[in-house]
């Protein structure tokens, strides 16, 4: 046995991609040109990311448009005045709303995960967006015809034949992306917006068996962007009893970046259930050093000291690029912290014995 490793899902597209991107959508670039440079970025990302000694890659989600917004590329019935995302620096990433029903996904995570094991020569993981960030595009003032109710669930069938689309399809594990589960503490310190997410998210895990529940897994962190976050003020102790009541197996939880990780990874082992693996955070995105494989081990083993080890596992505080046109962390700087993450952990485990 060794210790389990994953990365959380999105690489800094590579400059070629994001100018092919740009020429494609002012008309100087045809379509099968633009998959092409898909295509390549696909590649090389699959390549480099092998090198890193990864044991679980993912696509980079180089053809993504953001983590949160591919369900809806090409969908018509959206109005750009949905929530508003505000983050430290003081920028604001604000949501879509939908202006009618019913809501139908119209790309599914599948179609990035398959070109990505087509190419992979270890397993791939696929991220895909929570249902909690969905429920967020019903309109404030509500839709005639259509109410929050009906809304929400075909939000929550439309997550679980995203979910089960990957799964089918030969993913290793699939990670659901609840970067909002924080955030919802600083909307609504009642805690209400919070169980109100569990509760959604929930009801696409109850959809999933038992046998696929290893393969189910949560990422949570205070939300990347453009080198800041949206709520790494929120006290985590608010969040991860919530957290570990989802019904998933794997917890990709952001760690690194905290101030006080001790305390963090004393409420991770008292919340924790039975079956339930933390894997977390010791490489920092948003950090411009690259960490050493020492430091990564010195992470680890201090987070030995809380989780049980057939429960532990690591991970990078978030994706290096949740949003295709975030380059604020340079390509080459994200397959250096990934191949220091891989070599600290394996450090790790061998001091540990396992
Ligand atoms: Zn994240």
């Amino acid at each position: 046995m060794s210790l389990p490793t994953e990365q959380v899902g999105s690489i800094p597209r590579p400059l070629e991609l994001l100018d092919a991107i740009d020429r494609a959508q002012k008309g100087e670039l045809s379509g099968s040109a633009l998959a092409e440079a898909y295509d390549a970025a696909l590649s090389d990302t699959i390549t480099r990311l092998e090198a890193t000694g990864s044991p679980v890659i993912s696509d980079g989600e180089q053809s993504k448009p953001s983590f949160a917004t591919y369900p809806l590329a090409g969908l018509e019935s959206l109005s750009p005045d949905g929530v508003e995302i505000p983050f430290e620096d003081g920028h604001v990433r604000q949501l879509p709303a939908i202006s009618e029903g019913p809501f139908r996904y119209q790309v599914y995570s599948e179609s990035f995960l398959r070109p990505a094991l087509e190419m992979a020569h270890v397993p791939v993981k696929q991220a895909v967006i929570s249902a909690s960030a969905m429920s967020l595009l019903y309109p404030p003032h509500g839709l005639e015809g259509y109410s929050q109710e009906q809304f929400n669930a075909d939000v929550v069938n439309e997550v679980t034949r995203d979910i089960r689309g990957s799964l089918d399809a030969g993913a290793h594990n699939v990670q659901m992306d609840f970067t909002e589960g924080r955030l919802a503490l600083k909307l609504d310190p009642s805690g209400g917006l919070l169980d109100a997410f569990i509760a959604i998210n929930n009801a696409v895990f109850a959809n999933f068996g038992p046998e696929d529940r290893p393969r189910l897994g949560v990422h949570t962190c205070p939300g990347g962007d453009h080198d800041s976050a949206h709520s790494s003020d929120v006290d985590y102790a608010g969040l991860l009893p919530a957290l570990f009541g989802l019904d998933a197996t794997n917890f990709y939880i952001q760690l690194a970046s905290e101030s006080d990780p001790d305390r963090v990874l004393g409420i991770i082992g008292e919340n924790i259930r039975p079956g339930q693996r933390a894997f977390i955070g010791v490489i920092d995105p948003i950090d411009p050093e690259i960490e050493s494989p020492e430091l990564v081990r010195e992470r680890i083993l201090r987070a030995a000291q809380y989780i049980p080890l057939e429960q532990l596992g690591t991970t990078d505080d978030c994706g290096f690029s949740p949003f295709a046109d975030d380059i604020s962390t340079a390509r080459d700087l994200a397959f250096a912290k990934i191949a220091a993450r891989v070599e600290g952990t394996a450090l790790a485990a061998a001091e540990l014995g396992i």
